[in-house]
């Protein structure tokens, strides 16, 4: 499923009518058909509902949802918010098809008519603004969803909650609040961050006949379950452990060994066929106990934490893990340094392997095989030395530019995570919950990721995989066994198991 941005959504309108040569208006039809269809399977025969209509092309679906839900028999009305004048072209048309139909149309901007409409109101359905809303909303419009959102009435968006940017990067704005929000063709990016996405409410796309060939140049899409089992790769009847990867874990300090354990425990889960943890001799006799699949290397140590001063075997494994638990001293750092200089295979940092790196980022451009980083969005802040707020207004504009810049995969971590290739391209992971939104997720994500990245032939789609298997390990975990408030990452390691047998 491809995401948008307002302006590629003009182009595949565009491109349909043009070089497809579909009406405009047909396009408005079948979208207002379409929404209105959805909009029939939620609501009750008896339900009296009003359609608040703007004037674009947002105003036009909203006329056509009127005139169909008219037609099949529903009590409908229309309160048009803009003055008549500005209704022109497509909106025009459909609003003169409605008013030849019966419909009733009152034009009013004023709260108190407002208000006593939504109280003999069942469901709004709001089609006042599409993807073309600019900035802060203007009065009327900002009393008027002020209003709505003030009712208790049940709203479901045409397209687009009214008011919500359809792209990253606004810093403000005045959204009406959809209980339900059906989205034409191609959810677009304010559907996956994390401050828009609330106003959406539940959403689902309808299709209304843009051709594939429009999709040709898009890049970024929603990662699906479909996707998932098509690209896990097959265990073969006679593999053995080295088909499966031989896999390097770095991190932990005499502080932290727990986290280092649950790479390591994650790793084996999600299917490496052999995992060595490299850390200090305070936490091995705990990785040890653990995590007794796995073998250990001794580091040499520094204060209880790794020594920057040693050099260690990367040619043996296939894939490295780096920086979970590892600890900020001074003197761990030419670790991460080295490994970003010498690993000649995938490389994989998170947590204080980030730190690290943050001043030596350049080494990065000197690397021949694949880096990955899988930052949370105060780790990405510090990569990019940026604001939090920054990083989540525009979480894949910074994934992309960081990815383009020092060819790496990044992995931005939140409640949507964006995978980002090195040429751009982009996939937002939608498995997860808030039962994740505790120490050690993190470090499981990882070990999820080095077990794949082994696994898979393409590395964008094993980092793919592993984002979906992580989240999805947690979804089914709460909804069988668990909620999101006991939710802990070592369960998320078990429940790795239940998403492979889905
Ligand atoms: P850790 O490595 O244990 O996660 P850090 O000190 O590196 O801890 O990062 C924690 C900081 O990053 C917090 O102060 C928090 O503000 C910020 N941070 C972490 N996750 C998020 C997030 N999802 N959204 C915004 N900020 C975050
Ligand atoms: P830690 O360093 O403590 O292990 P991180 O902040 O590095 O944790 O990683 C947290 C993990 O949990 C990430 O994979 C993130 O996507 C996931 N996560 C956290 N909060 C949520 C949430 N509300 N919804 C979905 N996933 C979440
Ligand atoms: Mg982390």
């Amino acid at each position: 499923m491809y995401i948008v941005t307002a302006n590629e959504m003009y182009g595949i309108d565009r491109y349909t009518t043009e070089e497809i040569g579909m009406d405009g208006k047909m396009l408005m039809e079948n979208a207002g058909r379409a929404i209105s269809e959805r909009i029939e399977s939620n609501i009750k025969n008896t339900d009296v509902i009003t359609v608040f209509a703007g004037s674009g092309n947002n105003g036009g679906d909203g006329y056509v949802i009127a005139r169909t839900l008219l037609n099949r028999g529903y009590q409908i009305t229309v309160i048009q918010v803009v003055p008549d004048e500005k209704i022109t072209g497509d909106a025009r048309y459909y609003k003169n098809l409605f008013i030849n139909c019966g419909g009733s149309i009152s034009i009013t901007g004023d709260p108190v008519e407002i208000d006593e409409a939504l109280n003999q109101t069942d469901i709004v359905i709001d089609a006042i603004l599409g993807i073309g809303v600019k900035g802060e909303l203007r009065e009327p419009i900002k009393t008027i969803v002020d209003t709505i959102n003030d009712s208790p009435v049940r709203v479901i968006s045409a397209d687009i909650p009214s008011g919500l940017p359809a792209d990253e990067g606004a810093a403000a704005f005045d959204s009406v609040q959809a209980d339900y929000t059906i989205i034409v063709g191609y959810p677009k990016m304010s559907t996956f961050l994390q401050h828009t996405a609330p106003f959406y409410g539940e959403w689902e796309t309808v299709d209304i006949g843009f051709p594939e060939s429009a999709q040709t140049s898009l890049t970024r899409s929603v990662w699906t379950d479909r996707q998932f089992k098509n690209k896990m790769p097959d265990r073969k009847k006679d593999s053995h452990k080295g088909d499966h990867g031989r896999g390097l874990i770095i991190g932990g300090s005499e502080e932290m060994p727990g986290s280092i354990v649950m790479t390591v425990r994650a790793a084996l889960r999600a299917g490496a066929g052999l995992v060595t943890a490299g850390s200090v001799k305070q936490a091995i006799p705990v990785i040890a106990s653990q995590c007794i699949e796995a073998t250990n290397l001794k580091l040499k140590e520094f204060d209880g934490v790794i020594s920057g001063d040693q050099s260690i075997p990367y040619q043996n494994y296939d894939a490295i893990a780096l920086g979970m638990g590892l600890g900020r001293h001074e003197s761990t750092r030419s670790i991460v340094i080295n490994a970003v200089r010498q690993v000649d295979g995938p490389l994989i940092l998170d947590a204080d392997g980030l730190y690290h790196i943050q001043h030596d980022l350049e080494l990065f451009k000197g690397r021949t095989a694949p880096a990955v980083i899988t930052p949370h969005p105060g780790e990405m802040a510090m990569l990019t030395g940026v604001s939090v707020q920054e990083i989540l207004r525009e979480p894949f504009a910074y994934s992309i530019e960081f990815a383009r810049m020092y060819q790496a995969f990044v992995v931005l971590k939140g409640s949507f995570t964006i995978v980002t290739a090195p040429n751009g391209h982009q996939s937002v992971n939608t498995t997860g919950n808030q039962g994740l939104a505790k120490g050690g997720s993190g470090d499981v994500l990882t070990g999820i990721i080095l077990a794949m990245t082994m696994q898979h032939e393409d590395l964008f789609d094993a980092l793919r995989n592993a984002c979906f298997v992580h989240g999805k390990a947690a979804d089914l975990l709460v909804s069988n066994s668990h909620s999101v408030y006991d939710l802990m990452a070592t369960d998320v390691v078990e429940g790795i198991g239940k998403v492979y047998r889905t």
